[in-house]
Order: C-alpha cells, then structure tokens, then sequence
C-alpha cells in the first residue's frame, strides 16, 4: 500500500547533554518520556526548560494555587524512584 506512513528515521546519538523546551508540566512526561529515558539511560545529562508552570492547566483551582501545585508535581516526577 502506497499511503502506509514512512517510518521515522533514527536521531542520531552520539551527543552527551540535552536541553528539553515544553510549555508546561506533564509536557515532557506526556510527550517524550521514552525518549528521555532512553537518553539518561545512556548516560545523557537532560535539562528541562519549562516556560510556564501551568497555572491555567486545572479547571477550578485559582491561578495562585494551581501553578505551585503543578511545580511541585514536576519536580516529584522527576526525582521519584525508579
Ligand atoms: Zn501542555
């Protein structure tokens, strides 16, 4: 079948630290966690580059209160136990 999607093509890998951009928490863990794994799995350094702390993300909570919430959520994503 000629329509069948093209299989993406490896990144390449012989790089040692990366820097991940996302707009908000979850971001990462939503979008690129496998890959992310894979690469700290290989020794890579990774840096997270949030630009907001998601304060509009949850329906009902203020502003205030939602975006230190979701801050702390990243954090504890990033730092539990395997
Ligand atoms: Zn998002």
């Amino acid at each position: 079948v000629d329509d069948a999607p093209e299989p993406y093509e490896p990144l390449f890998e012989d790089w040692t630290r990366g820097l991940v951009v996302v707009a908000h928490p979850d971001d990462v863990e939503y979008g690129g966690a496998a890959a992310i794994a894979r690469w700290t799995g290989q020794g890579k350094a990774i840096a997270y580059c949030l630009l907001t702390s998601g304060e509009a993300g949850i329906d009902g909570m203020p502003p205030d209160q939602a975006g230190p919430l979701r801050e702390r959520e990243e954090r504890a994503a990033r730092t539990a136990p395997a």
